[in-house]
């Protein structure tokens, strides 16, 4: 059995900690609970110990589980933080408040037009690959590569004259088990990218970094994250693998 306050109280105290470290307001991190893996049951105890934050990466996992939720009435925010395919864009406006992971301008454009179908909006973050493993999804901008970063500039153009999408950041993953100096470069760089965002596309509103997890929430906080997706410091290990795709 896993003690969630316990746990919870501890990860708490972990982004207080980080933040105060490098002069910034604990209440700015949002804190999203990532639930792959992990039952309904436990979600809604992690909602009665007061976390509303909750993400997956798979929408056919999702789908039940949510519903389940919403069929107690319980009111969570949903985030899709995993890869998302464009055939799957109508299903997921229908579960999600916020995408994470939108990876291309043609999966941008499915979300502009599902959403303008259903008369919604959906609150979007550009998924980055800044570490460059080719096993991640995500723009792939490597810190340097001005042509890269042309092409991610000319991307959120696009993007953000699309109907309907409320862009708000990015998002990265770092690499898993890296030293703490590649993921805090990687971190950096997106920081990085997000300020010359700001100054590119005044007219977004950008303010959104989603990035650490488990193994490396304090060092993105270190680096301005202002949410962190947190699974396994809150519910534990997982215990079984989700199967490969
Ligand atoms: C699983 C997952 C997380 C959380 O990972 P933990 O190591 O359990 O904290 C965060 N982001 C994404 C995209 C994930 O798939």
């Amino acid at each position: 059995m896993i003690d969630l306050q316990t746990n919870l109280a501890h990860v708490k105290g972990r982004i207080a900690a980080a933040a105060i470290r490098v002069g910034r307001d604990p209440d700015e991190i949002t804190l999203v609970a990532v639930t792959k893996t992990f039952p309904p049951e436990m979600i809604e105890e992690a909602w009665n110990a007061g976390l509303r934050e909750f993400g997956e990466n798979r929408l056919q996992e999702a789908e039940p589980k949510i519903t389940w939720l919403r069929e107690k009435g319980l009111d969570l925010n949903w985030h899709m933080v995993g890869h998302l395919q464009r055939n799957k864009v109508k299903k997921a406006i229908g579960l999600f408040d916020i995408i994470h992971s939108v990876d291309s301008v043609r999966l941008a454009r499915e979300i502009s037009h599902r959403c303008t179908a259903k008369g919604t909006g959906m609150p979007i973050l550009l998924e980055v690959n800044v570490s460059g493993e080719s096993s991640k999804y995500g723009f792939r901008v490597q810190e340097a590569n001005s042509q890269q970063e042309q092409q991610f500039l000319d991307a959120v153009e696009q993007l953000a004259a699309l109907p309907r999408l409320d862009v708000q950041g990015l998002m990265t993953m770092a690499p898993l088990d890296a030293p703490e100096e590649v993921l805090r470069s990687c971190f950096r760089s997106l920081r990085g990218l997000f300020e010359k965002l700001k100054e590119d596309f005044p007219e977004v509103n950008w303010r959104h970094l989603s990035m650490g997890m488990t193994d490396d929430f304090e060092v993105a906080i270190e680096e301005g994250a202002t949410m962190i997706r947190v699974g396994r410091a809150i519910f534990g290990e997982r215990t079984h693998r989700q199967e490969d795709k």
